[in-house]
């Protein structure tokens, strides 16, 4: 998780209705576009995570779809999350939480201890340690084959993810791999019309904001065709999610630290645990190294 220190934003009435009504909208032209994945789910697959909580948030549901069909799933951190309470515990104490709770989400979604993969990479600072990321994702997926990799979503704000992208990507390249990279969004809903409003700013910048952020999220949502219907799996979902106690609840030592559950008034994780989760589909080319945008 990334913390966001600011204040909860209020939301007239008024307000409330144009969002909802835009966000309706934008959701309505993306299913118009979408193909089902369904016909792909018995495929073998890498989830790449830079934090832990990042699996369940963007392709939980799909992931648990995955092993309910028999397909081999595997999951690897490529950091330990240890900067999300910087002021309350010391990295070290925090990062062997957060490993602790990583198994047990993995769990509950079916993937089992020895298929979770921690690279201990220093949270905040992925990309800076690119190359130590590609190196080691290489070697785990030479050893360990799939078809299919999940990864974060290119357009994603955080510089981890965007990181974590780069570096599946180029690891994919180094191995000459024939694979379909299939980009899940996690901070990508994170902006209006999907969220409210962070608080400050005249009416003005207000509306520019607005308009800046429909306009991104046409760009992005437009892109992830491919679509998987979690509602069956919703619980079992919710469940994984919770077992990532620091980001859900909060740490004792953090009481007043923003989690999960109250981010933007709670407008965020109803949209994380809807009845879909939605890719965005790159067939990557052995022969040719090259990129392919696919539609499911
Ligand atoms: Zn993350």
């Amino acid at each position: 998780m990334v913390p966001d220190k600011s204040d909860p934003p209020r939301e007239l009435a008024s307000e409330a209705w144009l969002r909802r009504i835009l966000s309706a909208a934008l959701l309505w032209f993306q299913r118009r576009r979408r193909q089902s994945f369904d016909r792909f789910l018995g495929e073998d697959a890498w989830i790449v995570a830079p934090h832990p909580d990042d699996e369940v948030l963007g392709c939980g549901g799909t992931i648990l779809r995955k092993r309910r069909l028999g397909a081999e799933v595997r999951v690897v951190f490529l950091t330990d999350g240890e900067g999300s309470h910087p002021d309350a515990l010391s990295a070290k104490e925090l990062a062997t939480r957060r490993r602790d709770e990583a198994i047990r989400a993995c769990r509950a979604l079916n993937v089992t201890t020895d298929r979770v993969f921690f690279l201990g990479l220093t949270d905040g600072a992925l990309k800076d340690q690119i190359d130590a990321c590609v190196t080691n994702l290489s070697d785990l997926f030479a050893r360990h084959r799939a078809g299919q990799f999940f990864v974060p979503h290119r357009m994603e704000p955080p510089s981890d993810h965007k990181a974590a992208w780069c570096a599946t990507t180029a690891a994919l390249d180094r191995l000459q791999m024939q694979a379909t990279v299939l980009e899940y969004s996690v901070w990508c809903w994170d902006r209006w019309p999907f969220v409210r409003l962070g608080p400050g700013g005249g009416v003005l910048r207000r509306v520019a904001r607005r308009a800046r952020d429909m306009f991104w999220a046409m760009s992005w949502l437009f892109g992830c065709r491919a679509w998987v219907d979690v509602s069956d799996v919703a619980d079992a979902k919710n469940d994984a999610l919770a077992k990532h106690v620091s980001q859900m609840h909060g740490l004792p030592e953090a009481p007043n630290a923003p989690t999960l559950r109250t981010l933007r008034n709670g407008d965020f994780i109803e949209r994380l645990l809807g009845p879909y989760e939605i890719f965005d589909s790159v067939t990557v080319a052995a022969s040719t190294n090259t990129n392919v945008r696919t539609d499911g």
